[in-house]
Order: C-alpha cells, then sequence, then structure tokens
C-alpha cells in the first residue's frame, strides 16, 4: 500500500483530500505545519507528498527544495493561487505536478495515481535489470546465475557457472589452463589444470551445438582457450 503524506494548514481541504485516497486504498497522512511536515518527510518513508505551497513554519517552495536534496519521491505542489504555481514552475524546485485550489477530489486521486505508478516504474526499472551477456544463442544471466542456449535453460555448476561467464567476459583473450585454474578455482586449491579441461569439455556438451566444431570456446592448440566474438 502507497503511504502519502499530506502537508496543508486547511485542515478541512487536508481531510477531504485524506477521505478520497483512503478511498482508493493509499495510507494517508497529515501534517499541517511546514516544520513537522518537512521533519517527517525528510526521516519517514513516504511514497508521495501533496505539498500545499502556503503554510505556517516553513513555506511550500523551502519544503519541496529541501525534499528533493534528499529524495526523488513524487511531489504534488497545491496553491489556491495560479500566480503562485507558475511562479513555482519558473523556480524549478523539483515538483512533479501542481494543481490550483480548487480542484476536484477525482483529479487529484488521478494525478497522485499517474505519479506513484511512473515512479514504481521508475524505481523497478533499475531494482529488476539483471546483469546479462549474450552472444549469438547463449545468454548469460549473472545476477541469477542461469545460462540458456536458444532460449533453453541449462543446469550449470558453479565452477562451470564461474568459468564460462569469465571467459564470455573477456572475449577474444587467449587463456592459458594456469591462468584459469588461479583465476577461478584460486591457488591454494587442490587439483591440476586438468580440472580446467574437464570443465570445458563439460561446459561445451552444454553449449555447443556441436562440440567437435565449437562457436564458443575455441580450443588454442598448445596455448589454452578463448571465447570466441
Ligand atoms: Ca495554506
Amino acid at each position: 500500500m502507497s503511504r502519502i503524506l499530506i502537508i496543508e494548514d486547511e485542515l478541512s481541504i487536508a481531510e477531504l483530500e485524506r477521505d478520497y485516497l483512503e478511498l482508493s486504498d493509499f495510507e494517508v497522512e497529515i501534517e499541517t505545519n511546514g516544520e513537522t511536515g518537512l521533519q517527517r518527510a525528510l526521516k519517514e518513508n513516504f511514497d508521495l507528498f501533496i505539498l500545499d505551497l502556503m503554510l505556517p513554519g516553513v513555506d511550500g517552495f523551502e519544503i519541496c527544495k529541501r525534499i528533493r536534496q534528499a529524495k526523488n519521491t513524487p511531489i504534488l505542489m497545491v496553491s489556491a493561487k495560479k500566480d503562485d504555481i507558475d511562479k513555482i514552475r519558473g523556480l524549478g524546485l523539483g515538483a512533479d505536478d501542481y494543481i490550483t485550489k480548487p480542484f476536484s477530489p477525482s483529479e487529484l486521486v488521478a494525478r497522485v495515481k499517474a505519479h506513484l505508478s511512473r515512479y514504481e516504474r521508475l524505481i523497478g526499472s533499475g531494482a529488476q535489470e539483471n546483469e546479462v551477456i549474450e552472444i549469438r544463442g547463449l545468454k548469460i544471466d549473472k545476477t541469477a546465475r542461469r545460462v540458456f542456449v536458444n532460449g533453453e535453460e541449462k543446469a550449470f555448476t558453479t565452477k562451470e557457472f564461474d568459468l564460462l561467464t569469465f571467459l564470455a567476459q573477456n572475449p577474444n583473450h587467449v587463456f592459458t589452463k594456469e591462468e584459469l585454474f588461479t583465476r577461478i578455482w584460486g591457488m591454494e586449491s587442490i587439483g591440476d589444470i586438468a580440472t580446467v579441461t574437464v570443465h570445458i569439455k563439460k561446459i561445451r556438451e552444454k553449449i555447443e551445438l556441436n562440440t567437435s566444431k565449437p562457436q564458443y570456446i575455441e580450443t588454442i592448440w598448445g596455448v589454452g582457450y578463448r571465447f570466441k566474438v
């Protein structure tokens, strides 16, 4: 549930706004003083602010500026004077929208919903983006540690995944088996470079159409391997 803070000194207006927003399933808090409103806006987590311009304590201009310095939460500014709205626009304080009083509650709710969904898309796109390497039909999702070949998921062990990812991240670079062993297994590991050969063979069986003619991991005879792009 989205949480909204209304900073408005005319309680009857604030309550009207709250009632309509609550009907649309928003959680709404009211602050009638600029100073306490600003403090709460900075300290607590709200998803949107509805901010009146003329307030006792600190005015809406200052509150908008101070919130913007700290967060990207949408701010909807409200004023009784059209001239003030023009003034705020001109100042570029970073408010997302402006409404002149009197406004219909349904218009307010519509604008709140529009700004919240736009903001959620913005946040979501950043949080959900996985780091992916895509080369021809091969897709390596580094975040989810999953590998797909022509859309079909293949099961990889941890070391197979690490080895494939390392090679794919350094395309056309030839690595010796010793280098790969050190990189993936570490100096202190028990084992030998034959482990690398075994893992390359297993990876090829999963990603190559024809393991005798590899399209991705190429053997450089007498040296090692490279990932072809
Ligand atoms: Ca006011």
